[in-house]
This record gives structure tokens, C-alpha cells and sequence, in this order.
């Protein structure tokens, strides 16, 4: 992945700049595992259902040996659970509370909202219809159920020199939605390349860590209860950059850049 050393000629960091300035309206690229569920869904599914060489596949995706894409693909053929067992599972997923009042916000306001994971279609359209949200667009990998207890996953947001290696690249995803601008909401690795694209993020986790050392232009947030408000703030009042914020860190830049 191309890097930056400094935030100053970063040209991602002026191509956020310059979004303020623009009239498009915007449109929402909202992660799944560790963003709207609470925790990383498809790491406890390889931890509780997986034959133990999952681990090893991880660790050789740490050290950068396979793509995130291989890692995927490896890790879910060792997937030992039956479909009653897994989505008997999915049903103790808890999502943030405040993410149903967010899916009210962008309907009232007319903003496109989209999940784009690199987790499991399957795994997240049960939770999202468990909790109500069955009309929401979702891009992510897809589960194949091969045999009583065993699965495949494929890639059907896949792109061919995927500069992050993802099995979905939300890059890709989210260039359909130009000409509109988009906010990225997410927490870890799989959004680092897309916050390097994204016309602005709310970050927090391992994502707000990778942006403030890029010098990539996002606020930080906990919570969905934060974003409603980073949210009314990013559409609203765009410009009132001189306003105290709650969750201004000295690294992040303002609004107005
Ligand atoms: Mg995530």
C-alpha cells in the first residue's frame, strides 16, 4: 500500500479538504464486525467453530504472507458447525444501540446507507433481519454451505489488483456511489484502504489509530450515539468548524480543513 509520511502532501488528506467545498450530496459506507455489531462476528465464529489450524492461517495474514483474501478463504473451510448451530450463534450478536436511531437518521434525511464488510453476507443479513434492519443493502462475501457442517466462502466484490488484498473491496463497492461523496464508518484493517479514498470517515479502533498517522481527514467515535451527532454536525453545519466538538482530539483535523 503506498504510504505517506507526511500528512502535509498527503494527497487523500486534500482530496477530503476539498470535500467540504464540494455540493454533492453524500452517501454512507458502513462497516459491519466491530462498527454496528459489537464484536468481530466472524473472529468468534472461527473461535468457537473452527478447526484449530485457523490460527495459523491468521498469523501467516499477519506476517503478510497471504492476502486477507487467501486468509478468508482458508480460514472458513474450517468451519465445522452445522446451519442450525450457527445461526442458533448469531442470535447473541448484539449490535450498537444507537445504530437504529442512525438508520432513522439517513431515511429521514434521504442519505444512501450501505453495509460493505469483509465478513460473511449470510452471517450478517441474520443478524441485521434478527434485529429489524432486513432492507438494508449489504456487499460482503458470500457464505456457500457445502455439506452438512462444512462451508466455502466466495468473493463477489472482489477486484482484480485489490491494492488491500480484501475478498470484498469496498473501494470498488464504494466508487457506484459517485458522483456522490462518501463517508466511511468503520473500526479496523479492512477499512484502511477505502479511509485513503473515502471523501470523510468516523473512525474509532485500529482505524482511528491508522488515520490520525496518515493525516487522513475523519472524527473519532464510540459509538452510533456519537455518530448521530458527528453525523448532524458533518450535514448540518459543515462549516462551523470553531464549535467545541466532544470527541476533538488534538490530532484530528476540524471540519473546515
Ligand atoms: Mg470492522
Amino acid at each position: 500500500m503506498p504510504d505517506s509520511s507526511s500528512p502535509a502532501v498527503n494527497p487523500v488528506h486534500r482530496a477530503s479538504a476539498a470535500a467540504f467545498a464540494g455540493s454533492e450530496p453524500w452517501s454512507v459506507i458502513c462497516d459491519f464486525d466491530g462498527t454496528i455489531a459489537t464484536v468481530d462476528v466472524t473472529d468468534e465464529l472461527l473461535t468457537r467453530f473452527a478447526l484449530p489450524e485457523w490460527q495459523t492461517i491468521e498469523a501467516q495474514w499477519k506476517a503478510g504472507e497471504i492476502s486477507a483474501r487467501e486468509c478468508m478463504a482458508q480460514q472458513i473451510a474450517l468451519l465445522r458447525v452445522s446451519r442450525t448451530e450457527l445461526y442458533a450463534h448469531l442470535a447473541h450478536i448484539h449490535i450498537d444501540p444507537g445504530f437504529r436511531e442512525f438508520v432513522a437518521d439517513c431515511r429521514g434525511r434521504q442519505l444512501p446507507m450501505q453495509v460493505v464488510s469483509d465478513g460473511i453476507d449470510r452471517v450478517i443479513r441474520r443478524v441485521l433481519l434478527r434485529n429489524g434492519f432486513g432492507e438494508i443493502s449489504i456487499a460482503a462475501n458470500r457464505l456457500i454451505h457445502t455439506g452438512r457442517d462444512t462451508y466455502e466462502l466466495q468473493f463477489p466484490n472482489a477486484k482484480p489488483g485489490c491494492s488491500a488484498g480484501s475478498g470484498t473491496c469496498k473501494c470498488a463497492v464504494a466508487a457506484q456511489a459517485k458522483p456522490r461523496r462518501v463517508l466511511l464508518i468503520g473500526d479496523g484493517t479492512s477499512d484502511f484502504c477505502l479511509a485513503r479514498n473515502a471523501d470523510f470517515v468516523f473512525a474509532k479502533a485500529k482505524l482511528r489509530t491508522y488515520c490520525e498517522q496518515q493525516g487522513i481527514a475523519h472524527r473519532a467515535f464510540d459509538t452510533f450515539s456519537d455518530i448521530r451527532y458527528l453525523l448532524s454536525e458533518l450535514l448540518d453545519h459543515p462549516h462551523h468548524h470553531h464549535r467545541p466538538l466532544p470527541l476533538a482530539n488534538a490530532q484530528s483535523p476540524t471540519w473546515s480543513i
